[in-house]
């Protein structure tokens, strides 16, 4: 929906114009899996895709919120004197959480009347959920002046998943959301939450990222990734360091002595991991962007092979877009199932989608979705 029409069917909703219009970006993550809670590096951008809200401030203490995804049903409402942690639930526990870990950190948020509107496929592994906390919370942090920086924001962001929603989730999503820049990756340092930004112009070099959602979610996947959580911390503790992010690739002789087999093979991933990632940031400021495509094939090798948290789908995504020129592609996000992603050219672009659907098809899984992505704007006003 464009501005205009928001802003209208924000009229209708509430019988009041909005204040102003407030827009935050999905993101897609180029590389660095499973480093994020080794306290490592992660190398996000943020993408065109994004999430509108459409606010305005009330005299009281009542927040009310709507969104397009759901027309026809009344706005959800709350008093900000009575939100407390996990006491919300469904969908508006990502804009309400946003109020109450603001008032958290002490700042007093005004009431509100809030609609929402996203392009941001939902559940496809581009954060729509942090497109919606970082589009609230920079519209509450103009409305109410709060003053507060983008790291503040991404950490709200971050608290309101966590213990609103109740998704253990880190800071990369909400920093990329906040802090993207067009034609510019983030690369972030997740022990410090330091974030620079990489210049990463796809579309001048030709290029896009394509995004392959399995829509699969196999059953093992919450098992999985917190046994895969665990091995991480046991590899640290019997390597003795505080976090994996404190060895290098140097360190992975010793390694293979002290840990035991399938321990060791976690803590290389991520070793190797954190290693890619600094070779991206490097390959990056030096050359093109189609020099990242053999670390995100050797990246995906890691994640099947050393960390095992692939499967037959999003391997064979990834084999369909190579075999079709791909640069490079691999899985993203937790494992056993959600999104791959692949580098390409803009003109095989249209043939690699074919393949990959095909291959899709002749393996009897669901058929995929398929989207294309660019590094674009951070969070900020809108209208
Ligand atoms: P994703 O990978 O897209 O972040 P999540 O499960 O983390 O998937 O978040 C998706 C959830 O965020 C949705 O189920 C919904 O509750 C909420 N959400 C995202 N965008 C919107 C929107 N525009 N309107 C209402 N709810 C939304
Ligand atoms: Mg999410």
């Amino acid at each position: 929906m464009n501005s205009a029409a928001l802003a209208a069917a924000f009229a209708e909703r509430f019988g009041t114009e909005p204040d102003g219009l407030w827009s935050a970006p999905g993101r897609v993550n180029v590389i660095g899996e499973h480093t994020d809670y080794n306290a490592g590096f992660v190398l996000p951008f943020a993408i065109k895709h994004s999430t509108t809200v459409a606010a305005a401030v009330r005299r009281d203490r009542t927040v009310r919120v709507s969104s397009t995804f759901a027309p026809d049903d009344e706005p959800v409402e709350a008093d900000l004197d009575l939100l407390t942690e996990g006491g919300v639930h469904g969908w508006a526990a990502y804009p309400l959480g946003v109020l109450w870990a603001m008032e958290q950190s002490g700042h007093r948020c005004p009431g509100l009347d809030l609609l929402v509107d996203s392009n941001v496929p939902v559940g496809a592994g581009l954060s729509s959920s942090a497109a919606l906390e970082c589009a609230v919370a920079v519209a509450v942090t103009d409305l109410a002046q709060t003053g507060m920086s983008r790291r503040e924001l991404a950490g709200i962001g971050q608290l309101a998943e966590n213990r609103m929603v109740g998704a253990p989730t880190g800071i990369m999503d909400q920093s990329a959301s906040l802090l993207g820049k067009p034609g510019h990756a983030v690369f972030l340092d997740c022990r410090s939450g330091e974030a620079r930004l990489v210049p990463l112009d796809l579309e001048a070099a030709g290029l896009e990222l394509l995004v392959i959602d399995t829509r699969v979610s196999h059953s093992h996947s919450t098992g999985g990734y917190a046994a895969r959580r665990r091995s991480c911390e046991l590899g640290a503790e019997q390597m003795g360091v505080p976090a994996l992010r404190d060895l290098t690739v140097g360190d992975l002789g010793r390694a293979a002595d002290v840990l035991e087999e399938e321990t060791f093979r976690r803590v290389r991933h991520v070793v190797t991991e954190n290693a890619r990632v600094e070779a991206a940031v490097e390959v990056l400021t030096g050359s093109s962007p189609a020099a990242l495509g053999p670390l995100l094939v050797a990246s995906h090798a890691s994640m099947r092979d050393d960390f095992e948290i692939s499967c037959p789908e999003l391997d064979t995504a990834v084999e369909a877009a190579l075999a079709a020129g791909a640069l490079g592609a691999r899985m993203t996000g937790g494992g056993f199932g959600g999104s791959a992603i692949a580098l390409a050219r803009v003109s095989d672009v249209p043939a690699i989608r074919s393949a990959v659907e095909q291959a899709f098809a002749s393996a009897d899984f669901r058929a995929p979705g398929i989207f294309s992505v660019l590094p674009g704007a951070g969070a900020g006003r809108a209208g």
